[in-house]
């Protein structure tokens, strides 16, 4: 526990975007634990053991042409070959060609014994079981030779690679159904708060829909996480303390909604103070003020505020990260980019803004309008938006014309 937290006195350092950003990060290992998986559920995973070749692939001698196969040495004396079988990619030419012989053989098809050459079936004539060369090959044309690709005893993926199709593909090749990764994140969340409603239930006097976990839920879905969906929680103390002890058992964190400001519904963060710990709940950012950044035990904690924009805003510059961290990828801050702003935009010194903007890539590099309101209750704005128009925490109103900087939604999805 920090030491500016005492039982009941909530700390009431306000740190920077940055500072909550690097605070964050600096509390949060990669999980180590594997599981086993089919190598048809792997795609994306991070793999948890090396793989190496059991053997050479490809594992035998064979044909990169349809065409015909045989030993050079008989070209010193003929152009012209008698057929005496095939080879199919599968069904192998069982017996040996001798000098002046040849077999019919198509792609992926093995050599037969006595053979080391294939000449493409374009560059042939047939009469008959005779076969006329037009060219003359070099030795060994046209031959795929065992562990081309990779040999046996080679290391081909090693530990914490990403998997890739082609990754999946290879492990495929060397016949291996199963493979260790790492386990993904598991990420509860919930929203908090008397006034909400379930979807399809008309709304009484006072209450609106719970948006804010369709809104999570949808951002989930973006990172290789396994859901663990805690529902509405009412604001009453026991309530929320029972669904932070089930999240402590069953996750590696917990989002909540709701709840973490000065009201006196507001259990969150005192919730998270009794059962866990602090590490920061104020922030200079807007909008996202409060935030209860904690833990509760080993499962991480963000209570995340109530209004719609907030959770979408802080969910992606802090939480987001978190269980990138957390899954064992690499945490890349997203690139500001400058861009002209076209509105004028209303700014109050003292925090930094993350307004939502629409930005078009012109000639002349990004410019960016404003989508208007910028109050945190407006989701739409972010339904319009494409972009954060980052106002540092210091600076006032931005006239139009001004250069700005930008953070593109698709650098953070
Ligand atoms: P709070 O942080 O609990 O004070 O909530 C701030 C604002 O966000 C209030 O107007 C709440 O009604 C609203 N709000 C809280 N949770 C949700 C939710 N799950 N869906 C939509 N709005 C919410
Ligand atoms: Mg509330």
């Amino acid at each position: 526990m920090p030491a500016d937290v005492t039982c009941d006195v909530l700390p009431e350092t306000v740190l920077t975007v940055e500072q909550a950003q690097e605070r964050i990060l600096e509390t949060i290992q990669a999980i180590t634990e594997t599981e086993q998986l089919e190598l048809s559920q792997a795609n994306g995973r991070l793999l948890a053991e090396t793989i190496q070749a059991g053997f050479d692939v490809p594992p035998h001698r064979n044909s990169a042409m349809d065409g015909y196969a045989f030993a050079h040495e008989s070209l010193a004396s003929t152009a012209t070959l008698q057929q005496i079988g095939i080879s199919w990619a599968g069904r192998p030419y069982l017996g040996s060609v001798s000098l002046g012989e040849c077999v019919r053989i198509m792609t992926g098809a093995c050599l037969p014994e006595g053979t080391d050459t294939v000449e493409m079936q374009e560059n042939t004539q047939q009469q008959a079981d005779q076969i006329t060369l037009h060219t003359r090959p070099q030795c060994g044309e046209h031959v795929r030779y065992p562990g081309d690709d990779f040999k046996q005893g080679e290391i081909i993926l090693e530990t914490g690679r990403k998997l890739t199709a082609a990754d999946l593909g290879l492990i495929a090749s060397l016949g291996i159904p199963a493979v260790k990764v790492i386990r993904k994140p598991r990420i509860a969340f919930l929203s908090t708060g008397d006034e909400l409603q379930t979807l399809g239930t008309p709304l009484a006097w006072g209450q609106i829909y719970d948006s804010n976990r369709y809104t999570l839920r949808a951002l989930l879905q973006n990172l290789p996480v396994e859901l663990i969906d805690l529902g509405i929680i009412p604001d009453q103390p026991h309530a929320v303390e029972q669904a932070f002890i089930q999240a402590q058992q069953q996750a590696d964190l917990l989002i909540t909604s709701g709840g973490v400001s000065v009201g006196e519904a507001d259990f969150v963060t005192r919730s998270l103070q009794k059962l866990g710990e602090i590490n920061f709940w104020k922030m200079a950012m807007k909008p996202g003020k409060p935030l209860a950044q904690g833990r509760l035990g080993n499962c991480l904690f963000f209570g995340l505020p109530g209004n719609p924009v907030s959770v979408m805003a802080t969910f992606l510059l802090f939480v987001r990260p978190a269980i990138l961290k957390l899954a064992g990828i690499n945490v890349v801050q997203p690139r500001l980019h400058p861009a002209l702003t076209l509105t004028p935009l209303k700014k109050v010194p003292g925090r930094k803004d993350f307004q939502r903007g629409i930005y078009t890539e012109t000639a002349e590099g990004y410019q960016v309008r404003s989508t208007g309101k910028q109050e945190s209750h407006l989701l739409r704005s972010m339904s319009q938006a494409n972009c954060f128009i980052v106002l540092e925490r210091d600076s006032g109103d931005v006239g139009a014309g001004s250069q700005v900087n930008i953070l593109l939604f698709e650098s953070l999805s």
